[in-house]
């Protein structure tokens, strides 16, 4: 048996937000370096130049101090266009959705303006994220029409830094690839590990452990 909910009480009076409490908005854009790291009008025509990109992103995103070790790309699959790419931006825009797989998600549907990446008339679209996506992120990868996941890093090599990725199974694979979502795991992941142990060395902060 369950009980009834404890009733919260308010206090009297809050402390002053800056946004009236029915108009919050939320903004989200890419930090300005990300023009120094993505060429929009060349072709990423291999596994390794997608990933070598996503991986890219992540050190910039270390090394600039904008986020945590964890980059991501979309790309059309077939011309293999930078049709977005995500850094973890959970600290900087105080917002625990915007891993890199989301902010890529949220970028490439702008651009495309649709809420699907697999719209009729739409060309395939793929995944590259430098480490094993965490629970969100694997879910929002079946929303997102995304195709084919490729990641680099492990979730185990995450989790030494103490990066939790929550409840991801096996099972939770099989029912993406029984949708037809080809899985791709560890492609460079030495390089992505790298980026992972050099936030570890700048002692970068830890925001879900
Ligand atoms: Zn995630």
């Amino acid at each position: 048996m369950v009980g009834p909910l404890p009733r919260i009480r308010f206090p009297a009076s809050f402390p002053p937000m800056p946004d009236k409490p029915s108009r919050p908005v939320v903004h989200i854009e890419y930090p300005d370096w990300v023009d120094s790291v993505v060429d929009w009008n060349r072709a990423y025509v291999s596994d390794e130049d997608r990933m070598r990109l996503a991986i890219d992103v992540a050190r910039e995103n270390v090394l600039r101090g904008t986020g945590g070790p964890f980059g991501a790309a979309v790309f059309e699959a077939e011309s293999g266009r930078a049709v977005s790419v995500g850094m973890n931006s959970v600290v900087r825009l105080n917002n625990c959705a915007l891993h890199g797989e989301m902010v890529a998600f949220m970028m490439a549907q702008q651009r495309v303006r649709s809420f699907t990446l697999n719209a009729p008339g739409l060309p395939e679209h793929h995944l590259y994220t430098s480490c094993e996506p965490c629970a969100m992120c694997l879910g929002a990868t079946l929303w997102s029409g995304v195709r084919r996941v490729v990641y680099g890093a492990a979730r185990e090599d995450a989790s030494l830094l103490n990066f939790e990725e929550g409840p991801v199974f096996p099972e939770s694979y099989a029912y993406l690839e029984a949708r037809g979502i080809q899985i791709e795991r560890n492609l460079l992941r030495d390089d992505a590990r790298a980026v992972l142990e050099l936030y570890r060395a700048r002692s970068g902060k830890i925001y879900n452990g």
